[in-house]
């Protein structure tokens, strides 16, 4: 029989803890506790396709690019994207390699680079609203905005450091290594890919890519390249067991399981944050509406006892 393909989309906390400054020695100690995980769920017989967030790793290479300015030049986002897909990339594939060579397994594993399409009149570029980066003092972020053109919005009511650069985060269409990705998946390796939800391209009026200064969801990403290799279940990996109704009310209430019906209706109510739960339930309903099986979201630590049905929220189409 094929191997069931999982494709997972794991959240920050698979990284770098809330608490934590992000040292190498952190992040390897994060990522050797989630590839535990992984590691159970690849003795189980799945195939995977795993994908990541990078928001406190882009996030701390933008403050470098800063303070480094005078000596080496600051380079766009597009290309910070890139180093922390090879970055995270190469700690989760080196920690992965390890442990399935402890356990004998032989199953090869690799990181692909990859770019995802978006609109060059996607709305999100006219009005950018995803903060990234440092926090300034208003005078810093008025320089910042005449210097560099950034767009600058004040993220918090009161304070000193109350401003961020903000990028647009445009809808991902289609990632462009799609298809070698998916040749690499069906001949049985684990590919890392479509990290940080992409490096966001467009594809300009001869054809050729462009990098722009934005990013990508991770999990709408991580759904549009889904709808390229078709695993059988996609598994959204964060920091709570289930998605939950009401979050944060009294009457917050776990969600065991709901049909794309019910999901476009909580999302609608405004159940689920924009931002953070809202596109992974987003993410869910693109992949079931295209085809996919299967929709699982809950916590990095519960994901085996999710995939045997024990807990998680699951998502599926109405028969
Ligand atoms: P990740 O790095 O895994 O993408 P996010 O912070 O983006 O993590 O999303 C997970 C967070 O979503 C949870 O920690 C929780 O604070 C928030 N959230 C928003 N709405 C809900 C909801 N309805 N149920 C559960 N969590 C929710
Ligand atoms: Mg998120």
């Amino acid at each position: 029989m094929k191997k069931e393909v999982i494709l997972i989309a794991l959240g920050g906390n698979a990284i770098k803890q809330a608490d934590e400054k992000g040292t190498a020695e952190e992040q390897f100690r994060n990522v050797r506790e989630t590839c535990k995980h992984l590691l159970e769920i690849v003795k189980r017989g799945y195939g995977l396709v795993i994908t990541h967030g990078n928001g406190p790793q882009v996030g701390n290479l933008l403050i470098q690019q800063e303070e480094g300015v005078s000596k080496v030049p600051a380079q766009p986002l597009d290309v910070l994207g890139a180093m922390t897909q090879g970055q995270i990339g190469y700690m989760l594939q080196q920690t992965l390699i390890n442990y399935l060579q402890r356990e004998g397994i032989n199953i090869p594993v690799a990181t692909i680079v990859t770019q995802v399409l978006v609109r060059e009149d996607d709305p999100d570029f006219q009005d950018p609203h995803k903060p990234v980066g440092p926090f300034y003092t208003l005078e810093e972020a008025e320089e910042l905005k005449k210097e560099r053109n950034y767009f600058i919005r004040k993220v918090k009511p009161a304070g000193e450091r109350v401003y961020r650069r903000v990028v647009p985060s445009p809808d991902p269409i289609r990632p462009i290594e799609g298809e070698a990705i998916k040749r690499l998946v069906n001949a049985g390796v684990i590919v890392i890919a479509s990290g940080g939800g992409g490096i966001p391209v467009v594809s300009q009026k001869d054809g050729s890519l462009k990098g722009v200064e934005a990013v990508i969801d991770k999990d709408l990403a991580g759904e549009r390249l889904a709808e390229v290799v078709k695993p059988d279940i996609f598994l959204i990996l964060t920091d709570v067991e289930k998605a939950k109704l009401n979050y944060g009310k009294p009457n917050e209430k776990d969600i065991d399981t709901m049909s794309i019906e019910e999901a476009k209706k909580y999302l609608e109510e405004g159940h689920f944050l924009a931002g953070s739960m809202g596109p992974k339930v987003k993410a869910c309903i693109r992949f079931l509406e295209f085809g996919g099986k299967k929709a699982i979201i809950t916590s990095l630590n519960k994901a085996v006892d999710a995939l045997d049905g024990k807990t998680g929220t699951l998502i599926y189409k109405n028969k």
